[in-house]
């Protein structure tokens, strides 16, 4: 029982985490506005910013994306599920030079290459990085971090053979299994 005792404070820090985050984000935003105005930012259309910003649910990691989204999906699969303890995990993927995080973060690597960064305070997923054998790596946001809905669409779903029977597949490519190149 001592543990529901605990819950109002753990709740009350979290705000307090949150509200001191709003300031650090404003600074963020400032300082990717700026660089963009100095001509150093770089892998998005200058004319079309599209700053978008997100966090963890307790605020304490925050991040800001730039640029439009390589793609985005929506996956169904087992890993995605239990690591979001969410029927689906929508997302968008974005080059790391686009994606910028401010926060402690805490990662696991689900499979080879694949690290799943959490905020270590509340436990809320924040992006994952994927490392292919190229070398090349990208950062994958879900659409569940940023700050409003309606900013993404998923062009796609993956791992369709584990969707939830009551959910209704969208209307973009399905692939079964992993997405289809
Ligand atoms: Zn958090
Ligand atoms: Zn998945």
């Amino acid at each position: 029982m001592a543990r529901f005792g605990q819950t109002p404070s753990l709740v009350e820090g979290a705000l307090v985490v949150a509200g001191r985050t709003g300031l650090a984000t404003l600074a963020l935003f400032l300082a990717v506005v700026r660089r963009q105005r100095d001509g150093l930012g770089v892998g998005h259309d200058m004319s079309e910013p599209f700053l978008r910003a997100g966090g963890c649910a307790c605020g304490a990691v925050r991040f800001t994306t730039t640029g439009r989204p390589r793609r985005g999906g929506l996956c169904h699969c087992l890993t995605c599920r239990k690591a979001h303890a969410s029927a689906f995990n929508p997302f968008v993927v974005f080059a790391p030079a686009s994606v910028e995080v401010v926060g402690k973060v805490t990662a696991w690597e689900s499979s080879l290459g694949y690290l799943r960064y959490f905020c270590g305070l509340c436990g809320a997923r924040v992006f994952a990085e994927n490392r292919d054998e190229s070398g090349d790596t990208e950062y994958e946001l879900s659409l569940g971090s940023f700050d409003e809905p309606g900013w993404f669409t998923p062009e796609y779903e993956s791992w369709t053979i584990r969707r939830e029977p009551w959910l209704r597949p969208m209307d973009v490519p399905q692939n079964r299994r992993e997405r289809r190149d």
